[in-house]
């Protein structure tokens, strides 16, 4: 059994639960109920360790509602705009972040906000493991050393970039083609593909990403996240950007 179909089965029985529980609720609710959304062509991507994988660093209750509610309701969201408009459909979602005026206007909102969380939350997924955690290695430690002043001053300039994130949104570290990076926050679920820019890693500093655990303490949580960033997959990441191949 993988991890993956673990965590659907979890899932399944959350939702075993609320099914039980509308079951019972007055018939009214039951004939508000929304239609089931699309179910695709955008899906939740497959993770390669199970909600608790985290622990204790970021807790299991939060990973699997941040991933079976918050980013299925992105993707769920991205479905819907996608079933009406054919060009959301057929555009990889990169294309469609990275060029946001060529989306139709009566869309381009919901495609931000959707897309970009879904796009975001991918890589957020992707960027953290199990046993992970340390110093950058490979040829991210180096880049860290040559464009951010290496690990110590990044990580003080990262936490404090998303300290000063008001409400809700994301700091990036980018990579260019030449494997330049840079240190970049966001709002909401603004993405650096709008800026041309790509992710090469990101926390969420959203309050679903930590209230539970860490409720105000937004600093401790970004200080805490460093457990957990898988540097392997951030220099495949590297790699993948360099060559022209990185995609979200
Ligand atoms: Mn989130």
């Amino acid at each position: 059994m993988t991890d993956a179909t673990s965590f659907s089965r979890r899932s399944l029985i959350g939702f075993g639960a609320a099914a039980v529980a509308l079951t019972a609720a007055p018939r009214v609710w039951a004939q508000a109920a929304a239609p089931a959304a699309p179910a695709g062509p955008f899906s939740l991507p497959k993770r390669a360790y199970e909600a608790a994988g985290l622990e204790p660093h970021i807790d299991a209750t939060t990973m699997d509602i941040h991933y079976t509610r918050h980013h299925a309701a992105f993707v769920a969201g991205l479905n819907g705009v996608a079933k009406d408009h054919g060009v959301v459909a057929s555009t990889p979602l990169q294309t469609l972040l990275g060029d946001l005026m060529k989306v139709p206007e009566a869309v381009r909102t919901p495609v931000r906000n959707a897309g970009g969380g879904h796009a975001n939350h991918t890589m957020f997924w992707e960027v953290m493991g199990p046993n992970a955690g340390g110093a950058p290695t490979g040829d991210v430690a180096a880049a860290i050393t040559k464009d951010l002043g290496g690990f110590d001053k990044m990580k003080t300039d990262f936490e404090a970039a998303g300290l000063r994130v008001f409400g809700s949104g994301w700091v990036f570290v980018t990579v260019d083609k030449a494997g330049k990076l840079a240190l970049v926050s966001k709002a909401g679920q603004d993405n650096p593909l709008m800026d041309k820019q790509m992710p090469l890693f990101g926390n969420d500093v959203w309050e679903h990403a930590y209230y539970l655990k860490y409720q105000n303490r937004r600093a401790e949580y970004l200080k805490n996240w460093w457990n957990v960033v898988n540097w392997a997959k951030v220099n495949e990441r590297y790699a993948a950007a360099k060559a022209g191949t990185l995609t979200i």
